[in-house]
C-alpha cells in the first residue's frame, strides 16, 4: 500500500485528488495540509471531498505529512510548493508536483533537490495533453518554419498564472523543434500596429473566463490551410487520477526528476 498526502488539500484540485485516492486500489490518503489559518483545518478530509468520512483530518503541518507518507502530491502555488519540497527532501521521500507557474530558479532547485529524492513535475496530468505534447513537436517539425504557430488556451477566471504551464511547455516543444529561442520569439498577445506578424513568432494567448476548466488549441498557419491540435479538459478528475498514476509510479523509482511522458512511457 502507498501511502499519499495531499498539498493544498481543500483546493479544486486537492479535492479532486482525495477523491481520486479513494478510487484507486493499492494507494491509501496518508493525510492531507491547508495553508495555517484556513477554515476547513480539523475537517475530515474525505467530508472535505464531498465523500465519506476517512478519519484522516486536514492540518497544516507539511512536515508531519512528510513523515507520514511515501508520497506527496502537491498543487498549490509555487511559494508553497517550495517549501513542501524541503520536507520531502527532509524525510527523504517522493514528490509529484503539478503547480504551474515556477521561476526559472525554482525550476533549478527542484531539478537540485531530484538528485537525492524522487520528483515528478509536469504542468499537465492528462493523457491527452501528453499525447498533444509528443505529436507537436513533431508536427512542428514536419511543416517547418512556412506556417505560423499561434498557441491558445482557455482556463477559468480564477487562475492565478498566465499563460498556463500548459501553453508554456508546448510552446517549449514547439521552440525546441523548431531551432528557435523562445525568449526571442514568443508573443504574448497582440495589440496596435505593426508590420504585421514577425516570421518566426510563436503567439501564445490567454483567455480566462467563468468556470472553463482547460482548453488549449494550437495552430499552424500556412498559405492555404490551417492545421490545428486542440484539447479540452471536461473535468478536473483527468489532472486528478494522473497525479494518482505520477505517485504510485514515481515510489517505484530511483531518485531523479521525471515528467508525465516518463510515468505515461511516452518517451522514445
Ligand atoms: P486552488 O487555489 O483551488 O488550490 C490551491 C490550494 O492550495 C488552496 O486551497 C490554497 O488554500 C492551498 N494552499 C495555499 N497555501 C498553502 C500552504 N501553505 N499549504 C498547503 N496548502 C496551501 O487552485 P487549483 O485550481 O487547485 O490549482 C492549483 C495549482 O495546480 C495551480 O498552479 C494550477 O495551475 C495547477 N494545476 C495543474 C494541473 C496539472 O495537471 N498539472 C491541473 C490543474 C491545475
Amino acid at each position: 500500500m502507498i501511502n499519499v498526502g495531499v498539498v493544498g488539500a481543500a483546493g479544486r484540485m486537492g479535492r479532486n485528488i482525495i477523491a481520486s485516492i479513494e478510487d484507486t486500489e493499492g494507494v491509501a490518503l496518508g493525510g492531507g495540509t491547508e495553508a495555517a489559518g484556513h477554515p476547513e483545518l480539523g475537517r475530515d478530509l474525505g467530508e472535505l471531498a464531498g465523500l465519506a468520512k476517512m478519519n484522516v483530518v486536514l492540518t497544516d503541518d507539511v512536515t508531519a505529512l512528510a513523515e507520514a507518507c511515501d508520497v506527496i502530491i502537491d498543487f498549490t502555488l509555487p511559494a508553497v510548493s517550495m517549501h513542501t519540497l524541503k520536507a520531502v527532501v527532509a524525510k527523504n521521500k517522493a514528490v509529484v508536483f503539478g503547480t504551474t507557474g515556477f521561476s526559472a530558479e525554482q525550476k533549478r532547485e527542484i531539478e537540485q533537490a531530484a538528485q537525492t529524492i524522487r520528483c515528478v513535475l509536469a504542468p499537465n496530468m492528462s493523457i491527452g495533453v501528453n499525447v498533444l505534447f509528443k505529436v507537436a513537436g513533431e508536427v512542428a517539425r514536419a511543416l517547418g518554419d512556412a506556417y505560423d504557430v499561434e498557441i491558445v488556451e482557455a482556463h477559468h477566471k480564477f487562475k492565478k498564472d498566465a499563460p498556463s504551464g500548459t501553453a508554456v511547455r508546448v510552446s517549449e516543444i514547439i521552440a525546441e523543434a523548431l531551432q528557435r529561442n523562445l525568449n526571442e520569439v514568443g508573443v504574448y498577445g497582440r495589440k496596435g500596429f505593426s508590420e504585421g506578424r514577425g516570421e518566426k513568432e510563436i503567439g501564445v494567448h490567454t483567455l480566462r473566463a467563468g468556470d472553463i476548466i482547460g482548453e488549449h488549441r494550437v495552430m499552424f498557419g500556412g498559405m492555404g490551410e490551417t492545421l490545428e491540435i486542440s484539447h479540452r479538459a471536461q473535468s478536473r478528475q483527468t489532472f486528478a487520477r494522473g497525479s494518482v498514476r505520477a505517485a504510485e509510479w514515481v515510489a517505484g523509482q530511483p531518485p531523479g526528476l521525471y515528467d508525465m511522458q516518463d510515468v505515461l512511457g511516452l518517451k522514445e
